[in-house]
């Protein structure tokens, strides 16, 4: 179906602030994704839709090509695996930062480090890259929780404004990266789809000021 154009989302910051970028690069929803139940939302655009799913979901359903396209955070899309997705546009949009934080005052301590986080790739090679040997313990969310509790000496989490981490009383450490969305693309539909999808990159750059 060279004609259709699937979009991936994920509720959340992302989609709020991603639909003004669509809307201005006219592709409007025909009902509010972040209200809605459906996973397959129609657009005034014939053929155009989104799909709403889990952030952490979109790099696959985009990397098989169920989704033409999609926005993900660049936290997602350090710690996906994957080589079928080009990643042509900065949205400067849900912009934060990648951190390592912990109790204030802590020492490194001579035995191995123990980091409770959802991001383990990220983390594995920030620390190799660094030759510091780190224990990872995988968490799914609430990751501040575990230095209080003792579970783990430091976390890796998305920081913005700092107030999650401070009103649990923990403190940035060091910066791993700083994150946004970005736009992806399926490598065949970048082939297969040109005449839908280089349009519709140009018109979002256009939008973002690139
Ligand atoms: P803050 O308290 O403003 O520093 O925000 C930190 C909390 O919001 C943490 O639980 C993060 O996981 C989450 N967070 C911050 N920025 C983002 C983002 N761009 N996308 C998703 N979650 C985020």
């Amino acid at each position: 179906m060279t004609d259709t154009f699937t979009i991936a989302i994920s509720k959340g910051r992302i989609l709020k602030e991603s639909l003004p970028l669509l809307e201005r690069a006219r592709i409007i929803p025909r009902e509010d994704p972040e209200t809605s139940r459906k996973l397959v939302i129609t657009t005034n655009q014939p053929g155009v839709r989104l799909i709403i799913i889990r952030a952490t979901d979109v790099p696959t359903y985009v990397e098989y090509g169920a989704a033409d396209a999609g926005i993900a955070g660049k936290d997602v899309l350090m710690e996906y695996n994957g080589d079928g997705l080009y990643e042509p546009l900065d949205l400067n949009i849900a912009r934060c930062r990648l951190m390592l934080a912990g109790v204030p005052g802590s020492q490194n301590g001579d035995g191995r480090l123990r980091v409770a986080t959802k991001y383990v790739n990220t983390t594995l090679k920030y620390f190799s890259d660094q030759g510091r040997q780190v224990e990872i313990i995988k968490l799914y969310g609430s990751m501040e929780l575990a230095p209080v509790l003792g579970l783990a000496d430091r976390i890796v989490d998305l920081v913005d404004s700092g107030n999650t981490l401070k009103a649990n009383g923990l403190v940035p450490l060091e910066k791993i990266a700083d994150i946004s969305s970005r736009l992806i693309v399926n490598k065949a539909a970048m082939k297969m789809k040109h005449a839908i999808i280089k349009p519709f990159i140009k018109r979002l750059a256009e939008v973002v000021g690139k």
